[in-house]
């Protein structure tokens, strides 16, 4: 039966359109029409489209890297729940047949539908950048090896993160590049000449920009500078209040334009679940207040972030127009995974996931494929 949300400020790609009404046919949206036939009235809210995750390790409790695959299910669900209908699995620096059997193991839940592919984040980094991923562990980016990871995941590798300075990094950008996978600059120590390399051989995204990179400097404008002003990369950053300085965000967001930022949570377990102790991939990881933090050497390990609340500070606390929040959150990680005609936005003949929010940017519902996650209980 066709479902018509009406009332709400509905953000379109052209402009929010205010008393808009989204129709949902089946498992699609199926138009965006202007006009009656209200079935749940959303005065006062907003629909914003489902949002897309390029870079998450885990929530609820379990981790992508080393859970099971019903606590991968749970992790999955966890951030379902908090408005992320797409979400591409990050694993954590393991050994290489650690990290093989691991993308044979997330590639089916890729075929199922659960996740849209596999992120992985080490061992190809920087040892002198290398955040909470274990130092004896990490790898040159030979591309020999860095492809028999890809390969491993049988068609469902959407990035790899690399320290593009090393040995083999430039070889395996134009490598990831050929095969169609998203190589991303991160956990590197790269000057900026470097960077500008690896740009030019295919890199596309910036890892979470600012962390795990050298500062920008005024002689040394390193990776910063490179990635922020090249019209081809889109920069990850994570905006939880804990990772980056609002002004770094702002600064971030201004140089690089709406279209070319995506927000990430980088969650770990913790997320959606609570503070305590917790394992990342070897490493273990203290969880207080909502900040994880290495318990050896309290480097940051991964946030608790969930895209809801990263939406919520976008427009409250970063003061960011909604509608570049909404991009930053669903059409330009969808477009970077090639899936724009898919998701990333609330446009006729494309999948029902949508978010809806109230006045305050509080969640208030979830839907996926055309089915509540969270049915939204009003007035
Ligand atoms: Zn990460």
């Amino acid at each position: 039966m066709p479902l018509v949300l009406s009332g709400a400020d509905v953000v379109l790609p052209s402009g929010t359109r205010t008393g808009g009404r989204v129709l949902v046919d089946g498992a699609t949206i199926a138009a965006v029409v202007p006009e009656n036939a209200a079935v749940v009235d959303l005065s006062g809210h907003y629909v914003v489209p489902g949002f897309v995750d390029l870079h998450n390790h885990g929530g609820g409790g379990a981790s992508f890297t080393s859970g099971t695959v019903e606590e991968v299910l749970k992790g999955i669900r966890t951030h379902r729940l908090h408005g992320t209908t797409t979400l591409v699995a990050s694993t954590v620096t393991g050994d290489m047949d650690f990290l093989t059997r691991r993308a044979g193991l997330l590639s089916e839940l890729a075929e199922q539908g659960d996740i849209a592919g596999i992120h992985f984040e080490g061992p190809f980094i920087s040892p002198c950048r290398k955040g909470a991923h274990s130092e004896e562990l990490l790898r040159d980016p030979d591309p020999r090896d860095v492809r028999a990871l890809v390969d491993a995941a049988r068609g469902h590798a959407a990035m790899v993160t690399l320290a593009t300075e090393l040995p083999g990094g430039i070889d395996s950008v134009r490598m990831l590049a050929d095969r169609g996978v998203i190589a991303a600059v991160g956990h590197t120590d790269a000057s900026y000449e470097q960077t500008v390399q690896a740009i030019d051989a295919g890199a596309t995204v910036a890892t979470h920009l600012f962390n795990a990179m050298p500062p920008l400097g005024h002689r040394e404008p390193g990776p910063i500078a490179a990635l922020l002003e090249d019209e081809r990369v889109t920069v990850e950053l994570i905006n939880d209040g804990t990772h980056l300085h609002p002004a770094a965000l702002e600064l971030a967001f201004r140089h690089a334009g709406p279209d070319r930022v995506a927000f990430i949570t980088d969650a770990m377990d913790a997320a959606g679940f609570g503070d305590g102790r917790y394992m990342l991939g070897p490493l273990e990881v203290e969880v207080a207040d909502g900040v994880a933090r290495l318990v050896e050497g309290g480097s940051i390990a991964g946030s608790t972030l969930t895209l809801d609340r990263a939406f919520k500070r976008a427009v409250t606390v970063d003061r960011l127009p909604v509608q570049d929040a909404v991009a930053a959150l669903s059409a330009n990680p969808a477009k970077l995974l090639g899936r724009y005609d898919r998701i990333g936005s609330l446009e006729p003949g494309k999948d029902a996931d949508l978010v809806i929010f109230d006045a305050d940017f509080d969640l208030k519902g979830v839907m996926r494929r055309g089915e509540w996650v969270i049915e939204p209980q009003l007035g």
